[in-house]
């Protein structure tokens, strides 16, 4: 069972690297099969193996030479791991009595939303977006699978799948559009909480955001110790450099829409400097937060009930 639950996390994190690489792109994730991105040549399937591959070419393209960034054997890596975590702390933790049909279902699902949450939060990272695909397929996914799941109801799942969104969407997006004329966090992240509340409840997606935005003022913090600024990524200063040409280009009806777009959008304007005014993507340290809640939730909050004596 570890060995193949690891290597169905090797072989789905291998088909990650393909869909964060072409999603953002808007490429197709069937067609072509994998090539390379260098040289345009098809990688054979022995070439193709997960983390081995990586190792053996010494992180060179057999083809052309060209480095193979240490991101795809490490995002592998982490898939793999996360297979044997979702087998040892979710699987393995149900009652004997669990049919097996019952018991690969949840694994499949569990393994599916990790794997969706890596991917989204590794196009965060790079292009600041949270894909639809993702987070919204995620909370759908999160309400169809309410009947194979142990200890959440539909009522649950729809309640916290409502009070996640409402939760960083009032504050964050509404409130500070009113105030400050543009959203303070992207709806995305309103989205990713939504999908902690139809997967976990309300507890859950006040759990996830709690310990996100804990997570995340660390993470800045420590970013800005070691660089001492915090910069927008590459890609999201491209990606406006564009649309502000495309305004210049564009005229009337056309160049209105797309200076409303522009202004919808909360990475649309230059970060100002200063690091209270940093722009960071926190979806990555929401997708820690869930991973975290997905296999130790229950564990850690009837921890914290008994500690504080609810239980
Ligand atoms: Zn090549």
């Amino acid at each position: 069972m570890t060995a193949y639950a690891i290597t169905l996390g090797l072989l789905f994190g291998s088909f990650l690297n393909v869909v964060t690489y072409r999603v953002p792109r808007g490429l197709s994730i069937v067609r072509p099969g994998s090539h390379c991105t260098n040289c345009g040549t098809p990688i054979r399937a022995y070439d193709n193996v997960p983390i081995i591959s990586w190792l053996v070419l010494r992180g060179r393209a057999r083809c052309c030479k060209a480095r193979i960034s240490v991101r795809y054997p490490l995002v592998e890596l982490m898939s793999g791991l996360f297979g044997w975590a979702v087998l040892r702390c979710i699987v393995l933790a149900l009652p004997a009595e669990t049919p097996w049909w019952r018991a690969l279902g949840l694994f499949s699902i569990h393994l599916a939303l990790g794997l969706g949450l890596l991917a989204a939060a590794l196009i965060d990272i790079s292009h600041m977006i949270l894909p639809n695909t993702i987070t919204v397929g995620g909370t759908l996914l999160g309400l169809l699978t309410v009947p194979l799941r142990p200890g959440i109801g539909w009522l649950d799942a729809l309640v916290g799948a409502a009070v996640g969104f409402l939760m960083v969407w009032l504050p964050f997006d509404l409130l500070h559009r009113l105030l400050r004329g543009r959203p303070g966090m992207g709806l995305g992240d309103a989205k990713l909480v939504m999908l902690a509340g139809a997967w976990f409840g309300w507890v859950g997606a006040v759990t996830v955001f709690m310990a996100g935005a804990v997570q995340g003022t660390i993470g800045a913090v420590v970013i800005l110790l070691v660089q001492g600024r915090i910069d927008e990524p590459e890609a999201v200063t491209e990606e406006r450099r564009k649309l502000v040409a495309a305004i210049e280009a564009a005229e009337g009806d056309e160049r209105r829409e797309l200076e409303e777009e522009l202004a919808r959008d909360p990475v649309g304007s230059k970060p100002e400097s200063g690091w209270r005014k940093s722009r960071m993507a926190f979806g990555p340290f929401l997708v820690l937060a869930l991973i975290e809640y997905q296999l130790f939730g229950e564990a850690i909050v009837n921890g914290y009930l008994e500690f504080v004596g609810w239980q």
